[in-house]
């Protein structure tokens, strides 16, 4: 376990193709762990590989109802529309306005390269598609509606 650097802006690893993971190994298990630590530390709800540099197909997400490991995720059924404000983690202090789909059903890889479906709704289903999006070098600033927003910090 180990806390990777989030590549923020517009770093090349941000806008990669990345590679479908073909076999689990140690170093792949290792950088799943750390994308799930990363992402609590820095309080996101989804991380993706090329976002610590990596350019393989890998993805977690957790909204708060546990941990979800997404390896070569396709979407396969996506139904709705959500329009509501979007940030990204390695667009630290943004946010925008974003319309996707409200529902969105995954098939992936699980971190035992079993293969499983996985249905989101709401914040589920933004959390997923935004992070299957980085692993095709696409940002939610590709697809914002209206201005890029300064997020608005809380001071005690
Ligand atoms: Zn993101």
């Amino acid at each position: 376990m180990a806390l990777r650097n989030i590549r923020t802006g517009e770093e090349p690893c941000l806008r990669k193709i990345c590679k479908e993971v073909p076999e689990m190994t140690d170093r792949t298990k290792q950088l799943i762990g750390d994308l799930l630590d990363t992402m609590y530390e820095a309080q996101g709800v989804g991380l993706a590989a090329p976002q610590v540099g990596i350019l393989k197909r890998i993805a977690v997400v957790d909204i708060g109802e546990g941990p979800i490991v997404m390896i070569n995720p396709v979407v396969v059924e996506t139904a709705e529309s959500q329009t509501g404000m979007e940030g990204c983690l390695s667009i630290p202090g943004k946010q925008g306005q974003v319309t996707r789909p409200a529902y969105a059903k995954v098939s992936c890889l699980n971190e035992d390269m079993e293969p499983v479906e996985i249905e989101g709704r709401d914040l589920l289903a933004r959390a997923m598609l935004h992070e299957i999006d980085h692993l095709d070098g696409k940002l939610y600033l590709d697809i914002i509606e209206g201005p890029l927003e300064d997020v608005e910090t809380e001071e005690d």
